[in-house]
């Protein structure tokens, strides 16, 4: 097994000098660091300790410009070496980097009282030590262990030695969850290579020759070689500092804070709703709409926090946040990330990813939207599959186990269960079975109340809204919608009247003018019941949007381009002809203009609507009875 341990402190307490003494190499800096003698990237030096454990260092500068490239490279950490000097003790960076170390939730620390040789009186030490120790209680590293160093002379090298195996032996084992990930801390080119890409292994393995994918540009590439510790390796292990040849991606193409992942494993978001805590020493608190950097893995971007329940959090506090990003990066849930201001700059405070991917940007005060959040960070399958059901709304099983990569047999019965004890709700059978969360659907019917009650208003004399615009309006997908407008309908909220869909209780009405109009034009069908008004004449009469509505309310039924009928003069019509067929009566358009003394125009134009819906079949001139007489009549 390999473990990575990390520097932290101020610059020039002695974090180089103390790698240095560690392995024996120069953690390897870049040439303008050793012109300035000061590290201002990312350090790489290993050693094997005493007990055989393998430990790679990354060693972070110190200087407080440079703490973007300090995050870039502490993702992944087993244990942190907080290096002191103990002749200056607790410094601007002292406090910095332990708060991020704690944000970032590395598991374990080590307290490196450093530069001993330089002071004489021990007690003054025992201050030093007090003052971090004061630090560290309001942390997880309460408990952390001390050593008492010089890199200058050697001593305590050992006690440090001792203590890392120690921390590292208690520290969680890497997990290989089979979903590689390698958040990119460096890219260059090696002659006779092409492009190295550099970081720690973060949930799986990787092996030569697989085929990879960098995010969130989706670049594909492969593995052509790999090393750890300056070793070719056929294959990397998850927490290993690994440098991977890629071939397939130019070393332009990638940056620090890009994410090489096996294929489809891991996708961009711009979107991410967290948990944050704000530190209790924080410079300012955190308001809705602020711009932080977000620094996630070894990525730094632009990101507006809108908070979910509250319009701040006060410096110690903590609360729901969905952050909003300027470019995508690739996440996964439960990563930990750290939030600073810009200018000037300051670390605000972190939190946990919980939701990586949300479909939507959550309304605000929506207590629903928390409660799924709070269930998700607690995190058992269930909530998980609440969670995925109320971010993305009715998915079949087959799509739940696509997102929660699960597979589809265990999700089934996991989502049934939910469906007996009336957590999620369920319609249609079989492999189109769609699963709909409550709290979704309650959602979407509120949204439906406010689109339907606005739309009835402009247009009372509509029967409803036409279901694509209000797919639309609403930002449904086609095949979910289908399920919940049923489940809407179900529960009296809407009804679903073919293309159109209007809040239940909701009856049209036509103004007083319309009405009058459609009271004439309604005596002028009575007057000349077989060659009534054309619908052209209908619709100058009373216009598009009314005749529409007594058309769709069964007043008038529309059997030709321009033909209509009253009602019960359409259904005596369809009745008599139909018997006419049925004891095989000769039915022409000729005999049927006669019989009603009407035109050909007319007669044609229902003998052909009852061709089209079955009634009859047009056999030379000749009507005979079609498929569906007999059940029209
Ligand atoms: P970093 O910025 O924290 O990495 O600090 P460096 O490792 O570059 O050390 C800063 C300065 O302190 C250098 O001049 C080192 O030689 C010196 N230094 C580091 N460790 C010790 C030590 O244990 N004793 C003494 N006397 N000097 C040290």
């Amino acid at each position: 097994m390999i473990r990575v341990v990390g520097t932290a402190g101020h610059v020039d307490h002695g974090k180089s000098t103390l790698v240095e003494a560690l392995t024996g190499t120069h953690p390897d800096r870049l040439r303008e660091e050793r012109e300035r003698e000061m590290t201002i990237d990312l350090g790489f030096a290993w050693m094997e300790l005493p007990d055989g454990l393998e430990v790679g260092f990354v060693d972070v500068p110190g200087h407080r410009d440079f703490i973007d490239n300090m995050l870039a490279g502490v993702g992944g950490f087993d244990a942190a070496m907080m290096v002191v000097a103990a002749d200056e003790g607790v410094m601007p960076q002292t406090r910095e980097h332990l708060a991020i170390l704690d944000l970032l939730r590395i598991p374990k620390l080590v307290l490196v009282l450093t530069k001993c040789d330089l002071v004489e009186d021990p007690a003054w030490i025992d201050l030093v030590e007090a003052d971090v120790r004061a630090l560290l209680a309001g942390t997880s590293f309460a408990a952390a262990g001390s050593v008492r160093v010089s890199a200058a002379t050697g001593i305590g090298l050992d006690d440090l030695k001792a203590e890392l195996a120690k921390v590292l032996a208690e520290a969680p084992a890497r997990v290989d969850r089979g979903r590689p990930r390698l958040p990119i801390d460096r890219a260059f080119t090696m002659t006779g290579f092409g492009t190295v890409v550099t970081g720690t292994l973060l949930d799986g393995k990787l092996t030569e020759g697989d085929d990879v994918m960098v995010m969130p540009g989706a670049l594909r590439g492969r593995v052509r070689g790999l090393q750890t510790h300056r070793r070719k390796v056929e294959v990397a292990f998850p927490g290993s500092r690994v440098a991977v040849n890629v071939t397939g991606i130019e070393v332009q193409q990638v940056q620090r804070g890009d994410v090489l992942c096996a294929p489809g494993a891991y996708r961009g978001t711009r979107r991410i709703d967290a948990r944050v805590e704000v530190l209790g020493d924080a410079a300012v608190g955190l308001r809705h709409d602020q711009s932080l950097k977000l620094h996630l893995g070894s990525a730094d971007v632009l990101a507006r926090v809108r908070l979910l329940m509250t319009d701040e959090i006060k410096p110690g506090g903590d609360g729901w946040v969905q952050l909003v990003l300027e470019s995508p990066v690739a996440v996964a849930d439960g990563d930990r990330f750290v939030l600073r201001r810009p200018a000037p700059p300051a670390t605000i405070g972190g939190g946990t990813v919980v939701d990586g991917r949300p479909q939507r940007r959550h309304r605000r005060r929506d207590a629903a939207v928390v409660r799924l959040l709070e269930r998700k960070l607690g995190g058992s399958p269930e909530d998980r599959i609440g969670q995925e059901l109320f971010s993305a709304g009715p998915l079949t099983v087959a799509e739940l186990a696509r997102k929660l990569e699960e597979p589809a047999e265990v999700l089934s019965r996991r989502v049934e269960t939910l469906v007996s004890e009336g957590a999620v709700r369920a319609i249609g059978e079989g492999p189109a079975r769609i699963y709909i969360h409550p709290d979704w659907l309650s959602g979407v019917a509120e949204s439906a109340r406010e689109v339907l009650l606005v739309y009835h208003r402009d247009h009372p004399q509509r029967s409803g809204m036409p279901r694509e615009d209000f797919r639309r309006k609403l930002g449904l997908e086609t095949r979910g919608s289908e399920a919940a407008f049923g489940a809407l309908e179900a529960d009296g909220v809407i009804v679903v009247g073919g293309p159109r869909l209007r809040l239940a209780g909701f009856s049209p009405t036509l103004s007083r003018e319309q009405h009058e109009a459609a009271e004439a034009l309604a005596q002028r069908f009575a007057a000349s019941p077989f060659s009534p008004p054309s619908i052209r004449e209908a619709t100058d009469a009373i216009g598009l949007e009314a005749w529409t509505l007594l058309v769709e309310q069964g007043t008038y039924v529309p059997v030709a381009e321009d033909v209509a009928f009253a009602a019960p003069v359409y259904a005596r019509l369809v009745e008599e002809v139909a018997a006419s067929l049925e004891a095989g009566e000769s039915v022409t358009v000729a005999t049927v203009r006669d019989r009603y003394g009407t035109s050909r125009k007319y007669a044609l134009g229902f003998l052909e609507h009852l061709d089209r819906i079955g009634i009859s079949v047009r056999v030379g001139d000749e009507r005979r009875r079609g498929p569906t007489a007999l059940a029209a009549r």
